[in-house]
């Protein structure tokens, strides 16, 4: 089925999405970041457009390398990503930093929301650094995100940066969004084992060990330590396996992202897993899982909605609610009851 026949893209979205693609300089930072406005909008009309405007986008989109990037406050985060941007614009390329931020919303401020960090990466005209979207759930956040990356996706930035902060399910969605999740860990023992007990370290493809300089010798140990836990939790691959070569096995590095060292190491390893990944048919089968697992997601999120602001759900709820709480009725039974409810009511909601 074409494009065309799902959504009609309207003449303002058109122009806005030629605008993104084909603008340079400053003008094309307002057209991205008039997107990117557009897309968080929550009214519906504003959604529509959006809607319109991703279709004709998305033909430009997807060719650069997702990259996602979590750690625990304070591990440098910011620091890396600052002289890894700058390090990657100097090789030629163009790099978009964007967040996903659960908590934002109930602090009111945002990862990157802090103006003085990265700095010099923000002032670069090669580089575009956009916050946290801070309103809502951690699905509504991270589908915010996906969105925003296509825009700067089709404004040409080859690669896009994830970064989240390591508390939460927020891993989880970053790296359900991205091509790469790095995890980055400080060089002090048990730090690697709230990230094993949390689950976060099977989901990384490379960890990196920061603030190498502090201590050597513990960077040394950690790098130790991480890798036998990768390889306790069965992630280093087969070594009887004669194919074992052929996939990605996670890798463990030492840097210092306040001196700039370890960057050529990290970008070697950020460079085989995707040749590797590439050649072995990963990087495609993951990125079209993604786009599938995202489009579930987002139907899940949506008849839930719809199911909680439906008139007939609501005048039964509390009934059934007070059935299942006195022991009255199964759980199960009142499910039922009420997913019939929203059948038999009104027309299908819209997202
Ligand atoms: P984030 O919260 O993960 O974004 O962490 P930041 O990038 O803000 O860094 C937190 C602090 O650690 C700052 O004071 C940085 O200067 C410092 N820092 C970051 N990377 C390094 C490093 O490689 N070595 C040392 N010694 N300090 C670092």
């Amino acid at each position: 089925m074409a494009a065309d026949s799902v959504t009609a893209p309207d003449a303002r979205a058109a122009l806005r999405a030629g605008e993104v693609v084909q603008a340079t300089g400053a003008l094309q930072r307002r057209a991205i970041a008039k997107a990117i406005t557009l897309l968080e909008s929550t009214r519906a009309d504003h959604r529509a457009q959006a809607d319109a405007l991703l279709t004709e986008l998305l033909p430009h989109s997807g060719r650069s390398l997702r990259l996602g990037i979590s750690g625990v406050p304070g591990v440098g985060k910011s620091t890396f990503i600052e002289a890894l941007g700058l390090y990657l614009i100097d090789k030629g390329h163009r790099v978009a930093v964007l967040a996903v931020d659960p908590s934002s919303s109930l602090s009111g401020g945002s990862i990157l929301g802090d103006k003085t960090r990265m700095e010099k990466l923000s002032m670069h005209e090669r580089a575009y650094i956009r916050p946290s979207p801070s309103s809502g759930t951690l699905g509504g956040v991270a589908e915010k995100t996906r969105e925003a990356m296509l825009v700067c996706e089709a404004a040409g930035f080859d690669i896009v940066i994830v970064e989240t902060v390591g508390v939460g399910q927020s891993e989880t969605a970053v790296q359900g969004m991205t091509d790469m999740f790095v995890l980055m860990q400080l060089p002090n023992a048990g730090d690697d084992l709230q990230a094993i007990k949390k689950g976060v370290m099977e989901l990384a493809d490379l960890v990196v060990i920061n603030k190498a300089d502090i201590d050597a010798d513990a960077a040394m140990r950690a790098q130790a330590q991480i890798t036998s836990s990768l390889r306790l939790l069965g992630l280093n691959g087969n070594p009887h396996d004669p194919h074992s070569d052929k996939y990605w096995h996670p890798q463990v590095i030492r840097l210092s992202a306040l001196q700039g060292q370890g960057l050529d190491a990290f970008w070697e390893a950020v460079s085989s897993f995707q040749r590797l990944q590439t050649a072995n048919g990963q990087f495609a089968s993951r990125r079209q899982h993604q786009a599938l697992a995202w489009m579930w997601e987002r139907i899940d999120a949506g008849l839930k909605q719809s199911f909680k602001n439906n008139p007939a759900v609501r005048a039964q709820l509390p009934a059934f609610t007070a059935a299942v709480q006195s022991g009255q009725m199964a759980a199960s039974t009142a499910a039922r009851n009420l997913l019939a409810a929203l059948a038999t009511s009104t027309p299908p909601a819209t997202l």
